[in-house]
């Protein structure tokens, strides 16, 4: 691990400067090399603001709502979420995983920290820790205890790898007593979170 010191690291001894000077020096190797514009990085600075998991929530809100929908999600995502305008960069083959009461689904990267950006965002910094990334696969049901979901034991747990290729997105099963919300404060329930499949949509969102 390595030790802050006055805005630098020490890694195993040695002096490294920190993230955002390495980002810089990266990027400007990049350009020099010209593998990367400065109009690649001003593009995906603008769609970044557009990726969010409030995206996600949206979609996972009309599922729970309009059955038709649900079905062309499940049967095929990346259309699915197209037509509701999440599309784009990372998220050319998105898969919908729906929750049960049988089975719980939760994704993960094992390789880096892929995620379905149209619809979840960047990930966040827990879901790229080599912590999360090693144990999920091999304890999934304690690390999730941990992370605060505590499951019923009748309920069976798979983990998704997520790659380069397929974006998982994780459909939670709709609160209990929901009934009479409008769409709208349904996705106010689904958190970046529950579509990665570390918590269940909640009822009690503001
Ligand atoms: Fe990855």
């Amino acid at each position: 691990m390595g030790q802050l010191l006055g805005g630098r690291v020490i890694v195993n001894d040695q002096t490294v400067a920190d993230i955002k000077r390495r980002a810089q020096a990266v990027k400007d190797e990049l350009v020099h090399k010209g593998l990367l514009s400065e109009e690649d990085v001003q593009h995906f600075l603008h769609h970044a603001e557009d990726w969010k998991p409030e995206n996600g929530a949206r979609v996972v809100a009309r599922a729970w709502t309009d059955p038709v929908f649900r079905q062309r999600l499940l049967e095929d995502a990346t259309a699915a979420c197209a037509e509701m305008g999440y599309a784009g960069l990372q998220g050319e083959y998105i898969v919908a995983l729906k929750n049960t009461p049988d089975q719980h689904n939760v994704v993960v990267c094992t390789q880096c920290s892929c995620t379905a950006w149209p619809v979840l965002g960047l990930p966040p910094d827990w879901y790229k820790s080599p912590e999360y990334r090693a144990r999920v696969v091999r304890q999934p049901r304690r690390v999730l205890s941990e992370m605060g979901l505590e499951l019923s034991p009748d309920t069976g747990v798979r983990v998704w790898e997520t790659s380069a290729e397929t974006r998982y997105m994780v459909i939670p099963m709709r609160p209990a007593g929901t009934e009479s919300l409008a769409v709208d404060e349904l996705s106010a329930l689904v958190t970046r979170e529950a579509l990665i499949g570390v918590a269940l949509a909640t009822d009690l969102a503001p």
